[in-house]
């Protein structure tokens, strides 16, 4: 894959179709500045800040866009709240349509079929696989990302967290968790001193 990557490239740039810059432009955006740490600050200021988080229900790109997160992908956001009785997942079914401001690139799973396909069917046994398990009462909602609108999942404040920082609540939300495909660390109990 690799060398046909680079085939690829040198036979573009040689023809002039691209600028070799552009193309480190971008590859440096997507690997340091875009990425699911963007979507876990606004997570974690949803957590904390009760205007913000409503903000983000009503309009999720203008709240998104105050934090400088904005650009391909992310043009119409929706953010969807996990609730103790409602769990949202979010899937292409069609390809592979996935909010890069917010997340970066999608995972190699996001994109194939057997995920785009079984997450319609039953998303209570994907999470499953993925390590996650909820109450048999909680309903589970299945959101389709298309062209248009990109989705975030708003997760729920892991217990116990409530004194946190804005900076210590982003490092316990994860990619997944965004996805609807896991859940966000929980912090790990203080060690008591013998
Ligand atoms: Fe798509």
């Amino acid at each position: 894959m690799d060398l046909r990557v680079r085939a690829l490239e040198s036979l573009l740039v040689e023809k002039g179709y691209v600028d070799p810059h552009a193309l480190d432009i971008l590859i440096e955006t997507y690997e340091h500045k875009v990425g699911p740490h963007n979507g876990a600050r606004v997570v974690a200021k949803a957590w904390r800040d009760p205007a913000y988080r409503q903000w983000l229900l009503d309009d999720a790109t203008a709240a998104i866009a105050s934090l400088g997160y904005t650009g391909r992908q992310g043009e119409h956001m929706v953010a969807l709240e996990n609730t103790p009785t409602v769990h949202n997942m979010v899937v292409c079914t069609l390809c592979s349509c996935y909010p890069w401001p917010v997340l970066g690139l999608p995972p190699v799973w996001y994109k194939s079929a057997p995920y785009r396909s079984r997450t319609v069917i039953d998303p209570r046994g994907v999470l499953k696989e993925f390590g996650y398990e909820l109450p048999a009462e909680v309903e589970f909602r299945v959101w389709d990302s298309t062209a248009e609108v990109r989705y975030l999942v708003l997760p729920m404040q892991p217990p116990g967290t409530e004194a946190f920082s804005e900076e210590a609540l982003a490092e316990l939300v994860t990619r997944d968790s965004m996805i609807g495909t896991g859940l966000p660390n929980t912090p790990k109990p203080k060690q008591e001193t013998p």
